[in-house]
């Protein structure tokens, strides 16, 4: 295997570059001397050319201790004048490959010249996994990071979903979605099965079928059937057509392994890596009999499978053996005169429109693990996925599934010229700076104060002049264009990157051809109406303002243009006088105050990463910013006054006369923050940085510190009172239901996981979640008296619970159920995390817990009697848990929703109670 250089040995100073690779190869031996080193810089120094000390210290400690004394020589040889400039250790971009085993992605990384992490080093630039992460792991991520897994794409790689969400869009859009084969999910859609199967009988048709497990990869579980009545009615199982008329190569099986990289999805881009894998079966293919069905040698294609087989060849070449390259492949097909372009254009469509299916998941479940994130923000997630494909005799490309992990292992040459090509390509791609830490972070700042500064400025009330209203808007206006011309340029700068980076991946969406990429959008305008139901308006125009965007730079250049001028000219003055009448406006007040974007080029890099992961949410600068009104006494009338002291519990925080001290009690922000960005202003209301040091930080603190546990205790009373109310019933039935649910348990239990576990599909599941939590956040909204529940520390630390009971497709509620640790086990969450909860932001959460637990209950309840009303029979939990006309839920509701549509009474009588949501809904 080849061994790259190690990649800071490529960067020691003076060093030729032509040279260094060769010769520094020798540097890896544990002998090496300085002095080996020192030819590079002609004239060796006498301090330099004994031999290193080398016991007992770490390869890479000695070469920084080269590396600084080859510096430190180097500046002498510059001669006496020069002065001695301290040499700042370079900085490396890191990458934590501590989850995945293949060599491949080190080599490439190293050759890229990122350095390899310590294991446990959670700073790292990238992470490379080869399991998929959980999506907490995600949320914890800082802006600069890379992960590469998405949250939500189970939705593709899952056979049993990718089969569902199919079968979804094919009832809607079928010409569209024809490319994967009809598919059956056991045991739900068994009669579905028997009597597609006894149609064909009709017709004197016979056709094979083939069932695989759910979950399941590299060929497990896999058998033929050509009598779709023998199937069991196995659970986890999905059953699909067989293709029986593939296409062969030299008379054998053979499918596509191809490559698809996704770098982000919020908006989605897609690249197509233009090589992959052939592979063959080991047996020559006929088409199935009942004689060789169990032939998985001439049946399957797997390399897993196949590799078994005595006559499998490990090719030499990229053009031989039982696996070759998709380049070879494509050669064929143009040398039996066979149009390739026109196959691969088919396979790249086919691959667009899968992951089309799956975005409305990707950009669902993103954006809930990382709220707030600004838009056109670089993406934390990317993935590579293994398309399976299979190709028929007409050559029609099949979609068989889509890996999550594909194999990167390099066993054959074949592998590892392809797969090290693809990932040195992927990393590149991903344009990881090494500046992204502070760039990033600035970013996210700047866009944290922003949201501040929005929610603070007054848009109506009686007060309001209407010289101040137009102001308003125009800076509104101006604002908006703004963020698009960022958006545009953005945009623009990361195709220049892309075109020049993009080795061997061709970007399939978006496409550069115009027509196809209206459908596309089209089509992904329809899969958010499919998938997002109540959502889907607002996000439909969403896709059309990012994907059909036809602005140019110039045009919005020209837009900020006039509305400057409009505001220069004072077209907002009603009065046409030349001067404004009312209040002066708030903006042009406080000159000391840096705009929003001001401080963010000289941000010091090294400022903890906690504190600016965490201000980033809180916006802690400005709120002291919004605080500062000059001339304003403490306590008389203003925005942050009358908000902090309504609710009669004295909120304001001028706890000391005239210490002009004043916070909002929302803030989330860490104490740290809060010390060096001074809340503070002086009794005369005049403000300078001198001013604010002086300031007793410490007491801020505690008033800052004891009003927040005030209110998270105020927090916790409000949801130990918040019941989840059963449509159309009182508080008491909707406790009895649950305690009825409880004492049948037993019974119950398979048919909640069931219905929690496999009917349930994730956007489901979520709004299941989000009943509570769209409630949990009307209780922070009332208690905490913010306008941004999102901002507040309290509510990330919901949110993150929320992520775990949604963890591994429902798992982490289900595990909540159980009577043993497993129950707890979100807990984890937190021990593992830097953030320190205290104990009543802990009960909080149990609470939380608690309530999603009863609110699947009652989703579950509600489902299973508008079933059984539906077809009069008694719903499982009226009847004793050995009851004979006691039915199983998940055998029978095919079409399950929160309310399903046929329950017009039962939805009727709950819409007039709970209008705001159909589904179940909770009342504190
Ligand atoms: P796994 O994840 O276990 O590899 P796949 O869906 O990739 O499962 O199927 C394994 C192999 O079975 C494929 O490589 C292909 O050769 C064959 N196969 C799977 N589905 C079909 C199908 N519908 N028609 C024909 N062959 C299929």
């Amino acid at each position: 295997m080849i061994r790259q250089p190690k990649a800071g040995l490529e960067r020691m100073p003076g060093m030729k570059p032509s040279s260094s690779v060769s010769s520094l190869a020798s540097t890896e031996k544990q002998d090496v001397t300085l002095s080996s080193l020192m030819h590079y810089t002609q004239r060796p120094s006498a301090k330099t050319t004994g031999p290193l000390q080398q016991t007992g210290r770490r390869h890479d400690d000695r070469l920084d201790e080269r590396q600084q004394e080859m510096a430190e020589a180097d500046d002498r040889l510059k001669g006496p004048l020069i002065p001695k400039k301290k040499r700042k250790k370079k900085s490396l971009i890191t990458v934590n490959l501590s989850g995945t085993r293949y060599d491949v992605i080190r080599q490439m990384s190293e050759k890229l010249g990122y350095a390899v992490a310590k294991d446990d080093d959670p700073n790292s630039y990238l992470f490379w996994n080869d399991c998929f992460v959980a999506t907490d792991r995600i949320s914890e991520m800082k802006s600069f990071q890379r992960i590469n897994h998405f949250p939500g794409m189970g939705e593709i790689t899952r056979k049993d979903c990718l089969a569902r969400n199919m079968a979804k869009v094919q009832k809607q859009l079928a010409d569209d979605f024809s490319f994967a084969p009809k598919t059956w999910i056991l045991p739900a859609d068994h009669s579905l099965l028997l009597n597609y199967a006894k149609d064909l009988r009709a017709k004197k048709k016979t056709k094979t079928f083939i069932i695989k497990p759910s979950n399941g990869a590299q060929g497990h579980g896999i058998q033929l059937f050509r009598n779709a009545e023998k199937i069991p009615q196995t659970e986890h199982f999905i059953v699909q057509e067989y293709i029986d008329k593939p296409l062969l190569m030299d008379g054998y099986k053979f499918d596509l392994r191809l490559y698809v990289l996704v770098t982000s999805c919020d908006p989605l881009r897609v690249f197509l890596f233009d090589d992959g894998l052939v592979r063959l079966s080991t047996e020559k293919y006929l088409a199935p009999t009942e004689a060789n069905i169990n032939h998985s040698f001439m049946h399957l294609t797997n390399y897993s499978v196949n590799k078994h087989n005595e006559f499998y060849e490990k090719g030499e070449s990229l053009s031989s053996g039982s696996k070759r390259s998709v380049q070879f492949f494509r050669e064929y097909l143009r040398q039996n005169d066979i149009n390739d372009g026109l196959l691969w254009q088919n396979i790249g469509d086919m691959i667009v429109k899968t992951l089309i299916v799956s975005e409305p998941h990707l950009l669902h479940a993103y954006r809930m693990c990382r709220p707030g994130a600004a838009p056109g923000s670089d993406s934390v997630c990317f993935e590579v996925l293994g398309f399976d494909v299979l190709i028929d005799r007409k050559l029609r490309p099949w979609l068989l599934e889509v890996n999550r992990s594909p194999s990167f292992g390099t066993d054959e040459r074949v592998d590892y010229d392809i797969k090290s090509a693809l990932i040195e390509d992927t990393i590149r791609l991903l344009n990881i700076k090494i500046s992204d830490k502070s760039r990033n972070m600035a970013a996210q700042k700047a866009e944290a104060r922003k949201r501040l500064f929005r929610q603070n400025k007054r848009t109506d009330g009686p007060d309001i002049t209407e010289y101040e209203k137009k102001r308003q808007s125009i800076e509104k206006r101006k604002e908006e264009l703004k963020e698009t011309l960022a958006r545009i340029r953005k945009v623009s700068a990361r195709e220049d990157y892309e075109n020049r980076n993009r080795g061997r991946f061709r970007r399939i969406f978006p496409p550069d051809d115009k027509i196809r990429h209206e459908r596309y959008v089209q089509l992904l305008s329809s899969t958010f109406g499919i998938f997002m139901s109540g959502k889907a308006p607002a996000m439909q125009k969403e896709i059309q303002r990012v994907y059909n965007n036809k602005l140019k730079e110039v045009d919005v250049m020209d837009m900020l243009a006039e509305c400057e001028a409009d505001e220069k000219e004072g077209k907002y003055y009603t009065g046409g006088t030349g001067k404004p009448r009312g209040p002066k406006p708030l903006l042009s007040m406080p000159v000391s105050v840096p705009s929003p974007l001001e401080n963010d080029e000289d941000e010091d890099e090294e400022m903890e990463d906690e504190e600016t992961e965490s201000m980033s949410a809180s916006g802690s600068p400005s709120m002291a910013r919004q605080g500062y009104h000059p001339g304003r006494r403490p306590g008389s009338s203003g925005r942050p006054d009358s908000r902090l002291s309504n609710d009669g519990t004295s909120s304001t925080f001028n706890s000391r006369p005239n210490s002009g001290v004043r916070s909002r009690p929302t803030s989330n922000m860490s104490a740290a923050n809060q010390r060096s960005r001074s809340l503070s202003r002086t009794g005369n209301g005049k403000h300078t940085p001198l001013q604010r040091s002086t300031v007793d930080d410490n007491f801020l603190l505690s008033v800052v510190k004891e009003r927040e546990d005030e209110l998270t205790r105020k927090t916790l009373v409000a949801l130990n009172e918040m019941r989840i109310k059963f449509p159309g019933k009182s508080d008491q039935e909707a406790e009895y239901i649950l305690d009825k649910l409880h004492e049948n348990w037993k019974f119950h239990k398979p048919r909640i996981a069931s219905y929690w576990l496999v009917k349930l599909d994730s956007i489901k599941r979520r709004k299941v979640i989000d009943i509570v939590r769209s409630n949990v956040r009307a209780v922070l909204l009332r208690t905490w008296r913010v306008s941004d529940v999102d901002s507040l520390k309290v509510y990330r630390i919901f949110n993150r619970v929320f992520n775990r009971l949604l963890w591994s497709h429902g798992q982490g509620l289900w595990n909540c159920f159980s009577s043993s640790s497993n129950a707890t086990s979100w807990e984890a969450i937190f021990s593992k995390s830097s953030e320190n909860i205290c104990e009543a932001e802990l009960n909080c959460c149990r609470r939380i817990v608690q309530l999603c637990r009863d609110c699947l209950l009652i989703v579950y309840q509600f489902a299973a009697e508008a079933k059984s009303s539906q077809s009069n029979t008694p719903h499982p939990s009226s009847v004793d848990e050995h009851s004979s006309t006691g039915q199983s839920i998940s055998a029978r509701d095919k079409s399950l929703s929160l309310i399903p549509p046929n329950t017009q009474t039962m939805s009727q009588k709950y819409s007039k109670l709970y209008p705001a949501t159909r589904t179940p809904s909770m009342g504190s």
